[in-house]
């Protein structure tokens, strides 16, 4: 060793001289064949009677331990890099003295300044969330007792007041008696994590609650109540109502801020002109994203005191305002704010706002169209509870006894006496309650209106539920499925008793009066023959014409009688039928020749015959046949040819006859075998009759069991036919 060395550097040497015991535990550099070691040196002093006899110097070669020193610190400063790079924070708790260490990086995932952290519990406690904090300690607690690691998430307040999210992962590490001594572990910062989860959270909740309600001022409120929840601290929804902008929500934690909030706004009420904002995205229909406004900007911008005083007590730091679009236009705005939080509004948060306003549309567009259903609901209601008459809807066929009503209007029970639940939960009510005289019919009729699917109308008398009867009439549509199918009827019923009372007193009046005209006037015809025969042999020819013309009036005034009578004896049921068999074709070709021999001024051309026999009365369907053909000669004026064919199908035979006459129009078709139904016409010439005839004409046939036609077009002409089935 060289003194010089030795004495400069070494300390031992000179505890050697003061006679001292060292051991040195700094290195020293030992120069060993040139070559500088890092040893350790230790020096024992030999005494003897109280003088230092020398002493006993040791060195420790301590270069293997200083390189794994130099790694074990490089090792660290990489540790603390990638600390720094992936901002993880290192604590170590040791339980024994309750005393915390925290790494720099740790101290800046809570916000604080380097150094700063005095390491006790209870600073750590001031930081973190309460409810957290609680959580937090139960948690270990539990991973102590199981010798488990502890992972959980917590928020910690920063000095700026702002939360953030972090996520630890410690270790307890227990002595040899199984007591936990120290807790070890990291934090990492999850705020983005936290707010991406949080988002995502508040779209599933907030379409949640947008689809669950139609009152959409609602649910509006509670997506932006549910907002402030999860990703703002300020959140509003603005409609356009009336040209107005009307604020539908506003939210914040604070209430009191809200208020406030609303106090303003009524102070300062938005106009749709406004240049920026709420107004601007409404006018536009495009969403303003200020993601970091800095009270530079603001001033920026603002020249108002007032305004920026507000500003910058609230604090605004990311901003995003998104339209409500309908197809055509932009209804409204939702604006959400980051404040105090200090949340910094991403592309990822505008897009989700953009969904959800887009959703806010859908809801509102909805509701105003169960709004509109519902007003229309409640119209449609309103109306059909004032008609002094039964609506209703039935599903099924009318004469089957599954037949059921879905629908009955509350009337009946004013008409009838029976509830509507009466005639909801019993299947065809509404024939079980037909007067038994009438029941055949009104089920044969209204099976016929659905078997067509034409609908039609029926009169029948209801039995009330106080056993007295009244007549309705019952005015039935077809419903028909996709394929054009009848499933059921609608329709609505009238009491008709007492238009039912007048006719029945006018069919007396008829049936009396027309039996008291029959006897006169077949005197009248008997003398008028008695006077043309006389005529016959001395009359002047001037006698003649006139006496011929009187013969005519009297058939046609016979006519009309003997069509009066029938009526009055189809109204009481009485019409007698004198049924035989025969063969239609000849009925034809007699009734087509009596009815040349009587006119001039139309050409009857029969086309097509059969010698089919058919089983009725002759006379009778020889009447429909007469009256098609005086009909179709009389709405003819033009004097084109009338055609009547006849042909046979696979078991009934049709007779038609044809004109090139003045036609009907459709809308008259279905009722023109009604009683008295007449067409009139503004337009058209007026031709006498009283409408009558195809009444009779519908009875006869459909009495026989055949059917009766009507095709026509208006100024081309008219077919009149009927089909009866063979004997
Ligand atoms: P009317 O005695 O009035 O002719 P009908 O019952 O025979 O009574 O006919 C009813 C209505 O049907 C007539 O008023 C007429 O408007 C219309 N009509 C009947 N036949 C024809 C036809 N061939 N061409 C045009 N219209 C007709």
């Amino acid at each position: 060793m060289e003194n010089r060395t030795l004495k400069k550097k070494c300390p031992i040497y000179r505890s050697f001289l003061k006679g001292q015991r060292v051991t040195m535990k700094e290195e020293v550099l030992w120069k060993n064949n040139g070559v500088a070691l890092p040893c350790l040196y230790s020096s024992v002093p030999i005494i003897k009677n109280r003088t230092i006899q020398g002493s006993v110097i040791s060195v420790v070669d301590i270069s293997e331990q200083k390189r794994t020193q130099t790694s074990l610190d490089e090792l660290s400063k990489r540790l603390e890099l990638a600390q720094e790079a992936g901002e993880i924070g290192v604590f170590e708790w040791d339980l024994e003295t309750d005393t915390i260490w925290w790494s720099k990086e740790q101290e800046k995932l809570y916000g604080l300044p380097e150094k700063s952290f005095q390491g006790t519990l209870n600073e750590f406690r001031q930081l973190v969330h309460p409810d957290d904090f609680k959580r937090l300690k139960q948690e270990a607690q539990i991973c102590k007792r199981n010798h488990t690691d502890q992972e959980s998430e917590f928020r910690v307040f920063f000095p700026d007041s702002t939360i953030h999210w972090l996520k630890v992962k410690a270790r307890f590490y227990y002595n040899a008696r199984g007591k936990a001594t120290k807790l070890v572990g990291i934090n990492y910062d999850i705020t983005k994590r936290k707010a991406l989860e949080e988002t995502l959270q508040f779209k599933a909740e907030s379409s949640r609650i947008l689809n669950s309600s139609l009152e959409y001022e609602q649910t509006l409120s509670q997506v932006a109540k549910l907002a402030i929840r999860y990703i703002a601290d300020w959140c509003s929804v603005t409609l356009v109502e009336n040209g107005q902008l009307n604020l539908v929500a506003i939210t914040h934690s604070d209430p009191d801020k809200v208020v406030w909030a609303k106090h303003l706004q009524q102070q300062n009420p938005p106009k749709l002109s406004d240049p920026t904002g709420v107004a601007k995205v409404i006018r536009t229909g495009k969403t303003e994203f200020y993601p970091l406004i800095s009270e530079d900007i603001i001033r920026k911008t603002i020249s108002d005191k007032k305004t920026l005083k507000i500003l910058k007590k609230l604090q605004l730091t990311s901003i995003i305002i998104a339209p409500i679009k309908t197809k055509d236009k932009t209804i409204g705005a939702i604006s959400f704010v980051s404040a105090e939080s200090k949340r910094i509004y991403t592309q990822r948060d505008v897009e989700m706002a953009e969904q959800l306003a887009s959703r806010a549309s859908l809801a509102i567009e909805n509701a105003s169209l169960y709004k509109q259903v519902w007003q229309e609901q409640e119209r449609l209601h309103n109306v059909v509870s004032n008609v002094p008459g039964v609506v209703w809807e039935a599903w099924g066929k009318p004469d089957d006894k599954h037949q059921r009503i879905n629908y009955v209007s509350a009337y009946v029970e004013t008409m009838l006496g029976y509830t509507v639940q009466d005639w909801l939960s019993s299947p065809n009510f509404w024939l079980k309650i037909v007067h038994p005289q009438d029941q055949t019919r009104a089920a044969q009729e209204s099976a016929n209106f659905f078997n067509s699917g034409t609908g039609g109308r029926s009169r029948f008398r209801w039995i009330k539920k106080d056993g007295s009867s009244i007549w309705v009439e019952s005015q039935s549509q077809v419903i028909k499925d996709s394929s054009g199918k009848s499933v059921g009827l609608r329709g609505v019923t009238m009491d008709i008793t007492s238009t039912m009372e007048v006719e029945q007193r006018k069919d007396e009046f008829i049936s009396i009066a027309s039996h008291e005209l029959k006897t006169p006037i077949t005197s009248i015809r008997v003398f008028t023959q008695i006077l043309l025969a006389a005529c016959e042999e001395k009359g002047t020819a001037k006698e003649k014409t006139y006496l011929l013309r009187m013969r005519s009036q009297i058939d046609k005034l016979t006519q009309l009688v003997s069509d009066l009578l029938d009526i009055s004896k189809i109204e009481v049921g009485k019409l007698e039928l004198r049924k035989e068999t025969f063969q239609l074709g000849l009925l034809v070709t007699e009734v087509v020749e009596n009815m040349q021999a009587t006119t001039d001024s139309h050409k009857l051309v029969v086309k097509g015959s059969s010698i089919k026999k058919i089983h009725g009365d002759r006379d009778r369907i020889g009447q429909v046949l007469i009256n098609f053909l005086s009909n179709a000669i009389k709405y003819s004026p033009n004097g084109k040819p009338i055609i009547i064919s006849t042909h046979e199908n696979k078991q009934t035979i049709t007779v038609a006859v044809k004109d090139k006459g003045i036609g009907i129009k459709s809308k008259h078709l279905e009722h023109i075998f009604e009683r008295f139904y007449r067409v009139f016409d503004a337009t058209e010439k007026t031709f006498p009759g009283l409408g009558i005839g195809l009444f009779i004409c519908k009875e006869i046939i459909q009495r026989h069991n055949g059917s009766i036609h009507v095709e026509s077009k208006l100024h081309k002409g008219s077919t009149f036919s009927f089909t009866l089935p063979f004997d």
